[in-house]
């Protein structure tokens, strides 16, 4: 095997493999460097296994609904082993895959740690591999806070390992992930307690997704205690968490706690020294618009540049890399403004573009907004009277689009399409213009006064 090649990529995840896979398609020698599995976060440990509990927890849901349509059935039981298995078959299914893709594409597959020796150098297991160009996909780690009984936490990594399902469980954290894992555990029956630093979650969404979201979890059970500051945990004799907080509060006898307030680069074993590769002050590897680093011919894309954490975010820039490098399209990058995003909570969340406050910061008087707020026909036939909210944000005088946010159901399936438009710098008058459909939800989103 040679060990000169066109393109390195450093990470098997959405990153790296995204920009191997089209620098093999332009008939580059490449070669992929994985020190776990291919695939990464989002098929191991992120979006795929995070979906499946998510469907599980829509069909509890739906179970519960059943009766508001006249079937008469009830919920018995849930073999959380059971989910898990045909979960990780799933994941199994599409490791398999890649696997097969990456030696039917001439892609090698070096698995360990890689390493810099230099800025065209990389070391895996001891064997040194050059490259003209190197890609730096290393992703994330979730962060844990430093406090005593640190080590008794659970992580997203830990939850996708769990083999029995926790009955009562503690989730830290106001982001993504907190959201995500409370609202699909509470869905499936575990007891949840939400445990936020401050008053409110999702600091950076639009106000109306936060408080509709906020309220539709509490009504679906989920104890959300907000001010709440873990300072210490416990394990007990008999296994259980003890949860001690500022202020004289613990919380007794939880299977879990799960820890959940952010990410960090991957980056300390990279040796990013050795090819002069800079960080910045949280250890993110700061790009330019192309996703060149300070050192010519060694990219970053995904996490680890710190911006947009998608899947969809480190695929694009790594097919476009591998598109300017080796495709003669020389201004080819992703732009990184009004990318969609979908939350998957308990309503799901899909969001583009600025929040009204940011808007109004930026464009003050300028700005218009339109909202509403309704329970969908599905929901209004049911025990469980979901919410749906939208809200516009609209600048100018012609009413162009910057900010689309959408709460309840079905709204994970319905961005994609209103974000192509959005994107494509629809204002107002182009949504009225487009005849609605009937009988959805979308259609008020063409029908808002
Ligand atoms: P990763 O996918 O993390 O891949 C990096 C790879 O590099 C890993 O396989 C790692 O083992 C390997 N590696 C690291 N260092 C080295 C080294 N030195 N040598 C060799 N290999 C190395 N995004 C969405 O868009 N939608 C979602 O629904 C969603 N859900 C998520 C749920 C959870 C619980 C989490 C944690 C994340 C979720 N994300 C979601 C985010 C998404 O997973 C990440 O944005 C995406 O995986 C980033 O891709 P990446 O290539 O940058 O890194
Ligand atoms: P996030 O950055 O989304 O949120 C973490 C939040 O936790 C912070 O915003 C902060 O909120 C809170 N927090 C931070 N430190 C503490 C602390 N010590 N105690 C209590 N709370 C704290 O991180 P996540 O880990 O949830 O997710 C990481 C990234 O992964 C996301 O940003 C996203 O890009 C990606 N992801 C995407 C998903 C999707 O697309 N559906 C799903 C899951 C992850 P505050 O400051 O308000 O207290």
């Amino acid at each position: 095997m040679s060990k000169h090649y066109d393109l390195i990529a450093i990470g098997g995840g959405s990153g790296g493999l995204s920009a191997a896979e089209r620098a093999a398609e332009y008939g580059k020698k490449t070669a992929i460097v994985e020190n776990n599995k291919l695939g990464g976060t989002c098929v191991n440990v992120g979006c795929v296994p995070k979906k499946v509990m998510w469907f599980a927890s829509g069909i509890s849901e739906t179970i519960h609904n059943a009766s508001g349509y006249g079937f008469d059935v009830s919920l018995n039981d849930f073999d959380w082993g059971r989910l898990v298995a045909a979960r990780e078959g799933y994941i199994q299914g599409i490791l398999d895959w890649y696997g097969n893709y990456l030696a039917d594409s001439n892609i090698d597959h070096l698995q360990g740690t890689g390493r810099f020796v230099d800025a065209h150098t990389v070391s895996v297991n001891g064997e040194q591999y050059t490259a003209d160009h190197i890609v730096i996909a290393p992703g994330g780690k979730p962060l844990v806070p430093d406090i005593p009984g640190a080590e008794h936490m659970l992580t997203s990594d830990g939850f996708f390992a769990l083999k029995e399902q926790p009955k009562r469980v503690a989730v830290i954290g106001a982001g993504y992930i907190a959201v995500e894992l409370a609202g699909l555990l509470n869905g499936l029956g575990s007891e949840v307690s939400l445990l936020l630093r401050r008053d409110h979650f999702l600091s950076s969404f639009d106000a109306m997704l936060r408080e509709t979201l906020m309220e539709e979890m509490v009504n679906a059970g989920v104890n959300i205690m907000p001010s709440i500051s873990v300072e210490r945990v416990e394990r007990r004799d008999d296994g259980r968490l003890d949860i001690h907080c500022a202020r004289g509060i613990t919380l007794e006898g939880y299977d879990a706690l799960i820890c959940a307030i952010g990410r960090e680069p991957n980056v300390a074993p990279l040796a990013l020294d050795a090819a002069g590769v800079e960080t910045d002050a949280r250890n993110y590897i700061p790009t330019d618009e192309f996703q060149n680093t300070n050192v010519p011919g060694v990219y970053a894309v995904g996490d680890v540049t710190g911006r947009a954490q998608l899947t969809p975010v480190a695929v694009a820039a790594g097919r476009r890399l591998s598109d300017r490098l080796f495709n003669h399209q020389p201004e080819r990058k992703l732009d990184y403004d009004l990318i969609p995003t979908v939350m998957f909570s308990h309503p799901p969340i899909g969001t583009i573009g600025m929040t009204e406050g940011e808007a109004r910061e930026k464009h003050g008087e300028a700005v218009k907004v339109y909202q509403t707020r309704f329970t969908g026909m599905y929901h209004a036939l049911c025990p469980n009277q979901q919410r749906t909210a939208m809200k516009l944000v609209c600048v100018g005088a012609e009413e162009r689009i910057v900010g689309c946010h959408l709460i309840g159901q079905g709204v994970d399936e319905m961005l994609q399409g209103f974000a192509v438009a959005i994107k494509m710098g629809a204002t107002k008058k182009d949504f009225d213009n487009t005849v609605a459909i009937h009988p959805t939800s979308s259609e008020e989103l063409v029908t808002l006064r």
